[in-house]
């Protein structure tokens, strides 16, 4: 292993900086040439790169975004389009590569490895949607920053009386709803993996309003959708009136949290690790607080779950 290559690709989370960092500088530490490859597999593709140095990656780990940019490539799922990487690859004489994205992108890190090229995968988005790991690269600033927004929307909601409905992102886990909620002190959070009755939700609106509350916030999921109608719901049922705030891309903006940057300097390090040891095809991730290994396949094929316990606890404190 002389040479690596780094790439992020799908939708960009904060902290990815701090991981291309991490890998560059580690790499270089470690004697091995590095190459930073812009717009994901499609720059690959298109031999978009270039060497990267020490001052690089200078100035980036409080960055949001990625300065390699990020992309989703249709062409890289052709067999063409795959064989055209495989040959840029070679042709830039790079024997490893390490790529930060969610698990779309590890299928192609597992196909290049299938294929006799070399390359680990780093969990960077902000859904925390893999069950292999605790936790991905973004997921803490993304609860960070609606956390900061519940803030707000409690400030202006006060002096109105009204129940905020905040929906954030999460198409099939409700992590950030959870987390968020948790840290905010959203009186109800609804998310995919759990059932919800709005019974239940309306009647403690009321008497939160009948004990002199005045405000209330409930978290929606983006999976569950609808945040509108479950808003229209609400005040037709309560008397409450209500306001949605969709938080959409501001959540994968942002500096990065110290946790994030902490997680992705730790990330990167073990990825050019791993390809230094002669290991493809596997992704890094943390488990209580260590940081592991695991092959591509398996790592996917845990099933992602909510934390439950932590889903009560939210009911048990917002009561
Ligand atoms: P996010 O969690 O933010 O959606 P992601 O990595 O899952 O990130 P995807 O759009 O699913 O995002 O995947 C990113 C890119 O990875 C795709 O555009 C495609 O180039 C490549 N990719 C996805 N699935 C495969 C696959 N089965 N085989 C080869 N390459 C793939």
């Amino acid at each position: 292993m002389k040479k690596i290559g780094v790439l992020t690709s799908g939708g960009d989370a904060p902290g990815m900086n701090a991981a291309i960092r991490s890998v560059t500088r580690a790499a270089i530490f470690k004697g091995l040439k590095v190459v930073g490859i812009q717009r994901g597999y499609q720059g690959l593709i298109e031999g978009d790169m270039e060497e990267m140095n020490l001052s690089s990656v200078g100035d980036i780990i409080h960055r949001g975004g990625t300065i390699l940019r990020s992309a989703r490539s249709k062409e890289f799922m052709t067999e063409k389009g795959f064989q055209k990487a495989l040959d840029v690859l070679k042709i830039f004489g790079v024997d490893g590569l390490v790529v930060i994205g969610g698990d779309g992108s590890f299928r192609g890190a597992k196909k290049l490895s299938e294929n006799d090229f070399p390359t680990i995968g780093i969990p960077g988005t902000i859904d925390n949607d893999l069950g292999y790991t605790d936790y991905t690269i973004g997921f803490d600033t993304a609860v960070n920053t609606v956390v900061s927004a519940i803030g707000n929307l409690r400030d202006t909601s006060s002096s109105h009386g009204r129940a905020n409905i905040v929906e954030v992102m999460g198409r099939h886990c409700g992590d950030i709803a959870l987390y968020a909620g948790l840290a905010g002190g959203a009186e109800n959070i609804i998310i995919p993996e759990m059932d919800f009755n709005m019974d239940e939700i309306c009647k403690k609106l009321i008497s939160g309003r009948n004990r002199g509350k005045l405000h209330s916030i409930i978290i929606v999921a983006e999976g569950v959708g609808k945040p509108y109608d479950i808003a229209d719901e609400i005040q037709e049922r309560t008397d409450i009136e209500t306001r949605v705030t969709i938080m959409g891309h501001l959540q994968r903006g942002g500096t990065p949290t110290a946790q994030d940057r902490v997680l992705a300097s730790r990330l990167g390090s073990k990825s050019v690790e791993l390809l230094i040891e002669g290991e493809k095809g596997r992704v890094v991730g943390i488990r209580e607080n260590r940081i592991i290994d695991q092959e591509i396949e398996e790592a996917l094929s845990v099933e992602k779950e909510i934390d439950k316990d932590m889903y009560e606890l939210t009911k048990i404190l917002s009561i």
